[in-house]
């Protein structure tokens, strides 16, 4: 199959790579061997489906209300940033202009003018000396802001290499989902700046070349990895969890635990699902174990249609004292149906349930969250 990257790491990856060097020949063993299928999040689809709106590819009506202000939210914050760095905008997300350059994949070459590593860069907007590289992070944890961030990095200097009569490269990041840390970054690259990225990128690129390179488990490293049901690092990484003395814990140990949980809930998920798969295959892959017969489950697909359906045979009263309303659901038709913006909708429904009494609210358990 071919392979842009041609065989090299990408720059994507590099962060990846820098935390467990041994993870990507790990898994690209893994997966020649057929033990690993690639992976796909829900959160990934969103991020390529918002990409795809960036780059004008995909119209932003087939986004729903959460992503449509996420996109004109990165839209605000990538004008913002222009005109604090007092750079021209050429960009349009409908239309590509001739200074631009989106999804264009740069190399970073080696002295000898061997291939080290690739990136892609969303967007690259080009004045006579001066380059804008723009990165649309759409996924919900926070990345490493721009002045240490590996993939614009690379990207930079590719593009610093490639293009000799540009002194500097700006590099921006936005993620407009970030809801802790930077949503904005930005980092300036200069042709000084050269020697000292080079190095960095092969640094990471050499170390995760070798064959005999560490694995270094973390919740960060291994949370997308995908060999970690197999990993006897990471593996040994969660079993030592089980046999800490938890009441004996200082709360700075207890810190430093809490972030392993995580780490080894997502191993024992992939095991999981692993396992399931395995067994799915074949019936007696794992000594001891079977898969359980599937259940059954039943669902009324439209409320609306089963109330009119049943209207003679049912009670109304019955039928709407069964039937559970979400009031985020609720919020959403109304808004769709009025053309309303959603906050709106969310306080016309609010107000007037409350007026007759008709909203109860409960307190939940406290959830642990991260104070960063
Ligand atoms: S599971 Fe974790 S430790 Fe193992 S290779 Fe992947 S990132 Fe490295």
């Amino acid at each position: 199959m071919y392979d842009e990257r041609e065989g090299k790491l990408s720059s994507s990856y590099l962060e990846q790579a820098d935390l467990c060097p041994g993870s990507w020949l790990a898994q690209r063993k893994a997966l020649a061997a057929d033990l690993v299928t690639p992976m796909s999040t829900a959160d990934s689809e969103e991020g390529q489906r918002l990409h795809s709106v960036m780059e004008g590819q995909l119209e932003i009506e087939a986004l729903d209300g959460n992503q449509v202000a996420a996109i004109q939210k990165a839209e605000r914050l990538y004008q913002e940033t222009r005109q604090l760095l007092g750079l021209r905008s050429h960009w349009d997300r409908l239309v590509a202009g001739p200074n631009e350059a989106r999804e264009l994949r740069v190399w970073v070459v080696n002295p000898d003018g061997s291939k080290l590593a690739s990136g892609k860069a969303d967007l690259m907007e080009m004045d006579d000396t001066t380059t804008l590289i723009t990165d649309w992070k759409f996924g919900r944890l926070d990345v490493e802001s721009a002045p240490g961030n590996l993939q614009v990095m690379t990207t930079s200097l590719a593009h610093l290499q490639d293009e000799s009569h540009r002194n500097k490269v700006y590099a921006l990041i936005i993620q407009p989902f970030a809801e802790k840390g930077h949503q904005t970054s930005v980092v300036l690259y200069q042709r000084s700046n050269m020697t000292a990225m080079y190095h960095r990128i092969k640094t990471v690129e050499e170390r995760a070349m070798d064959e005999h390179a560490m694995r270094r488990p973390s919740p960060k490293a291994c949370r997308y990895c995908l060999v970690k049901a197999l990993c006897p690092e990471a593996n040994a990484a969660a079993i030592s969890i089980v046999n800490t003395k938890v009441e004996e814990l200082a709360p700075q140990q207890l810190a430093e635990l809490l972030e392993r949980f995580e780490m080894a809930t997502k191993i024992i998920d992939a095991g999981k699902a692993r396992a399931k798969a395995l067994l799915t295959a074949s019936a007696d892959a794992i000594p001891g174990w079977k898969l359980s017969d599937p259940g059954k489950k039943t669902t009324i697909r439209s409320v609306q249609r089963a109330f009119n359906v049943l209207r003679s045979v049912v009670h109304p009263e019955d039928m709407l004292n069964v039937a559970s309303i979400s009031l985020d659901q609720l919020s959403e038709a109304h808004r769709i149906r009025c053309g309303i913006s959603k906050t709106a909708a969310r306080q016309q429904i609010e107000e007037m349930l409350a007026q007759y009494d008709l909203l109860e609210i409960t307190a939940t358990s406290a959830r642990l969250r991260k104070d960063i």
